[in-house]
């Protein structure tokens, strides 16, 4: 395997790689019944620390309802479990993936009485889209797929099922060329990207699908959100963008635990802006890679 890890978290036990297996008839792998979190761990200037693990935590068990998935093990069990997984392994820096998928039991598309199984991994992750990315900026397409409604799915639970489309959306982007897709929603209005929020500037303000949407409500967007506002932008988090806008945007950006803020320099071919990197785009990332490096915002970082 290319990740370079060595122990896994399932079910309560540390377990090495080698023995982290799952049963080929596990109802998750048939129905796509999983939820699960994407988290960073941040160097900080004051330790390696796990980065807005408390949202990340409440959204975990969230995700988990519409399911029933009844994940037994509490807040304080799969915080220590993390920290001693980034610990165990040496980490300084990495992603943590945790994730709750009904078990093996019985194949009946009902879950029945399938176990909630629940494991954790982390391991070093660099740039999501590519090392000059961030700097330069990535070139995007408007997928021909669209995003589930949120009146078929539940869009704001982070469900390994959805992630079919989020690969149908990104594949077709990169056997075009392209780094990554933007997927709109059922009515046709920008959503995200595939694994991605999205914001635009225009006039020297910020714009972002609101979570009617069908989007997933991201903790980094709400962490850009709150340092551009801080900065004193206005920040406009509850709005339809059409995709004809995405053109004529000053600046467009992406943001996730694992593309962070990436900048975006054509959609369709089209130069946005300069067709780089642009300067609020700059400021805003600029702010968040030094809140990570700094790690002085007590409520959002959880020191392991
Ligand atoms: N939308 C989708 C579909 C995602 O998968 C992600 C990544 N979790 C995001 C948005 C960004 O969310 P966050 O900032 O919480 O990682």
């Amino acid at each position: 395997s290319e990740m370079d890890v060595d122990t896994i978290w399932m079910d309560g036990e540390f377990v090495d790689w080698e023995d982290a297996q799952v049963h080929v008839l596990t109802h998750a792998l048939h129905y796509g019944s999983g939820i699960f979190e994407g988290v960073r761990v941040y160097d900080t200037d004051n330790g390696p620390a796990i980065f807005r693990w408390d949202e990340h935590l409440d959204r975990f068990y969230q995700s988990a309802k519409p399911y029933d998935l009844d994940i037994e093990f509490t807040r304080e069990e799969l915080t220590e479990a993390t920290v001693e997984l980034v610990d165990r392994q040496d980490l300084r820096s990495c992603y943590i993936r945790p994730l709750a998928y009904y078990g093996y039991e019985s194949l009946g598309v009902s879950p029945g009485d399938c176990p909630t199984d629940v494991a954790i991994a982390a391991w070093p992750w660099g740039t999501y889209l590519g090392d000059d990315a961030l700097e330069n900026g990535v070139d995007v397409m408007v997928s021909s797929w669209r995003k589930h409604a949120s009146s078929q799915i539940p869009t704001n639970a982070k469900t390994t099922g959805l992630y079919v489309n989020s690969m149908l959306a990104g594949e077709e982007a990169r056997r075009n060329g392209f780094v990554e897709a933007i997927v709109l929603n059922k009515e046709g209005n920008v959503a995200e990207g595939p694994g991605e929020n999205l914001f635009l500037v225009r006039d020297g303000e910020l714009y972002t699908p609101g979570l009617s949407e069908s989007i997933l409500d991201g903790i980094t967007r709400d962490t850009v959100i709150t340092l551009a506002e801080e900065r004193g932008y206005t920040v406009h988090d509850n709005v339809s963008i059409s995709r004809g806008e995405l053109h004529t945007a000053d600046e467009l950006f992406f943001t996730g635990s694992a593309a962070e803020v990436t900048p975006i320099k054509q959609v369709d071919n089209v130069e946005i802006g300069n067709g780089g990197r642009g300067p609020i785009t700059e400021e805003l990332q600029t702010a968040f890679f030094d809140l990570v490096e700094a790690g002085d915002r007590e409520e959002w970082f959880h020191y392991v």
